[in-house]
């Protein structure tokens, strides 16, 4: 089948690259590897990937430094492999244009989530389409009307509540960061974390049944804030 998602992996540690290697031609995609940045950045180009997935620490270049170098040319889907700890670095991959990221060591599971939900978000913004209501576990956001309602009852959210449950909705399954949240909330020159937090501890007053455990939104600790997908 020649229409299985080519998935570029950028892995300098054989052992990793071959296992997930492996993982991805077992769940129906065609995996190619390359072990250095010059590598990835021809290998890129040559065979056009679906999807890269992206080592930050390999040996030849700084993982951001190439992550800058392909967005400057091309919006392939990136997702970013980033050690436990270095959330700075995480954000940084992000707002230079990642579309998602998994922490090493990471399971299966995650990463194939991971790379399913950009792909489907990648093809999604290519297709134009957009959705009439959003709906994820009796969470239903009717765009059209300007309505949230949660197991059949209508939730009242404020404007500003509502402009983020309908970013985050819009980008389900994605990671968003603070910054990324805050200036397409209240505009390019804000950094106002602090009122976001507020805003989404309100909001999840109102739409989780344990506001400790979210449902809907999950928190990325250091990161930012994903919302979950039907
Ligand atoms: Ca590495």
């Amino acid at each position: 089948m020649e229409n299985k998602p080519l998935v570029l992996i950028v892995e300098d540690e054989e052992s990793i690259s071959n296992f997930i290697s492996s993982m991805l031609s077992s769940n129906g995609y065609r995996p190619l590897k390359a072990k250095t940045g010059q590598e990835a950045t021809s290998m890129n180009a040559s065979y056009m990937p679906d999807l890269i997935l992206l080592d930050l620490g390999l040996p030849d270049l700084d993982g951001i430094d190439l992550l800058k170098q392909i967005r400057a040319w091309s919006g392939v889907p990136i997702v970013v492999v980033s050690a436990r700890g270095l959330e700075r670095e995480k954000v940084e991959a992000l707002d230079l244009g990642a579309d998602d990221y998994v922490t090493k060591p990471f399971g299966t599971h995650e990463l194939l989530a991971r790379i399913r939900t950009t792909l489907r978000h990648s093809q999604r913004m290519q297709s134009q389409k957009e959705d009439k209501v959003f709906e994820a576990e009796g969470l239903k956001i009717d765009y059209e009307r300007r309505v949230v309602v949660l197991a059949g009852q209508e939730v009242h959210v404020t404007p500003i509540e509502y402009k983020i449950l309908v970013l985050l909705s819009q980008n389900a399954g994605k990671v968003l960061t603070h910054d990324f949240i805050v200036k397409r909330v209240w505009g390019p020159y804000s950094n106002n974390n602090q009122t976001l937090r507020v805003n989404m501890a309100n909001i999840r007053r109102k739409l989780e049944a344990d506001p400790a455990k979210p449902r809907y939104i999950l928190t990325e600790v250091g990161v930012g804030y994903r919302m979950a997908e039907e």
